[in-house]
């Protein structure tokens, strides 16, 4: 099976199997599969015959869907398995949102509860058949969280450019605890991503941003399982949050994909959602401006705290594809939001919920109908960021003019049934 890359800005394509991040003009570079050949397999029939499957590499909701992702030996394959998430009824975090058919695909239920679990798996694939032996990423916290684990398992050395003290705490914790080498930069996110850049490119070392063609094919699988668990039914909407932009370039890729094969013959719209603090794609989207990457970015979503993201090319081709819409939304929005979606018994780390704030933003703004099918996709595990949950609950996010509208307090009481009944009196029948 062939494939090779081809430059998103002015069509040069180049060997997939040679290393290449950028293609000469600068541009970002697309894996480019070959479709008539990949037609005749009738894939929607060998997907659904996988389903369930205990082989391996076909166990995993990535590599169920080889051919269509990375056809590559399967001696090169390193998998966890990854993916097989659940997709969730959002429940009341659906009503907060005032939408009727609301289901949440739960990312964060990935190996390392993330969704970089999914492109990860398909990038160390690529590192182990390029001959790579150290990898390396900038990352707010998830991708170095997978990469380290990714990297630990295929027995490479992962090397991680973090920011200095903004990264959530379960992330560093995963970093550290997988055997990442961890190099923490006097800068933000912006910052470690120009120097990993310059590090591959001179020290002869894979780079596994989602820069890399690979991770974003391996990140398709989320959109292919949600389909395959909607009995390939599409779905009004898809909505997610934004950061780099490479989940929603992978989403509508996927799409574009299956539409080409006749595997769905409908395009849903997506919806991007970035914080307000770190919105390069909603102002472009917005104003109708050239692209311009904003200075400083600032947002408790720390997994989206990106403010020149790689892939806003590729990113803005998708939505302009399906008819989508970009919208901000704020840190108490995104935070308020979070409150349902954990309150629902669901969970997910703050960049997750801005895909529910985002969804009653733009239900209250008419762009989406109450009685539309939507799904929203959550990237994240709650444990993720656990410092932003209970300072949440303990109204301790006043610093960031945070009110905590939805907080379920701890209460101290004295060890006594009578201090035990006037707390709990209301709750016994
Ligand atoms: C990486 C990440 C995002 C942002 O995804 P992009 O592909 O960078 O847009 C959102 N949420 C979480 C939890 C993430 O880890
Ligand atoms: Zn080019």
């Amino acid at each position: 099976m062939n494939i090779k890359l081809k430059c998103v800005s002015c069509g040069k394509e180049y060997d997939a199997f040679k290393i290449r991040y950028k293609c000469e003009c600068d541009g970002t570079l697309d894996v480019i599969h070959d479709i008539e050949a990949l037609r005749k397999l009738n894939l929607k029939k060998v997907f659904d015959e996988r389903w369930g499957t205990r082989e391996k590499p076909y166990d995993s909701g990535v590599w169920r869907y080889k051919e269509l992702i990375f056809p590559v030996e399967n001696e090169y394959i390193v998998s966890k398995p990854e993916g097989n998430t659940n997709l969730y009824d959002a429940g009341r975090a659906g009503r907060y949102a005032g939408l009727e058919h609301f289901l949440l695909k739960h990312e964060g239920e990935n190996p390392t509860c993330s969704f970089k679990d999914r492109g990860m798996t398909c990038g160390i694939t690529a590192a182990r058949k390029m001959g790579a032996k150290l990898v390396a990423c900038a990352s707010t916290g998830n991708t170095s969280a997978s990469m380290a684990a990714y990297a630990a398992s295929a027995g490479m050395v992962g090397v991680i450019f973090i920011p200095e003290g903004k990264i959530a705490f379960g992330k560093l914790t995963q970093a550290l605890a997988y055997g990442g080498k961890t190099l923490q930069i006097n800068g933000d996110f912006d910052d470690a991503m120009d120097l990993v850049q310059e590090v591959c490119n001179t020290l002869n070392i894979y780079l596994l941003n989602s820069i890399n063609p690979f991770r974003i094919e391996g990140q398709k699988a989320i959109v292919f399982e949600i389909l395959q668990q909607l009995d390939w039914e599409v779905p009004d909407w898809f909505i997610l949050p934004g950061g780099n932009l490479g989940n929603n370039t992978a989403l509508s890729k996927g799409l574009m994909e299956l539409l080409e094969l006749g595997i769905i013959d409908k395009i849903p719209r997506i919806a991007v959602i970035q914080a307000s603090g770190a919105n390069p794609l909603y102002k472009m989207w917005k104003n109708k401006a050239p692209y311009e990457r904003v200075r400083n970015a600032e947002t408790i979503a720390t997994a989206i705290k990106i403010g020149n993201p790689v892939s806003w090319e590729k990113s803005m081709r998708g939505i302009s594809w399906s008819g989508g819409y970009v919208e901000q939304v704020t840190d108490q929005e995104i935070m308020d939001a979070k409150a349902w979606v954990d309150g629902a018994g669901i969970g997910a780390e703050p960049a997750s919920c801005a895909t529910v704030a985002g969804a009653k933003k733009l239900v209250e703004a008419g762009v989406m109908d109450p009685g539309e099918k939507v799904v929203g996709i959550l990237t994240g595990h709650l444990l993720k960021d656990p410092d932003a949950t209970v300072n949440y609950h303990k109204s301790n996010l006043t610093d960031r003019d945070i009110v905590s509208n939805f907080a379920n307090a701890p209460i101290q009481i004295e060890p006594t049934l009578d201090a035990v009944r006037e707390h709990i009196s209301s709750l016994i029948q």
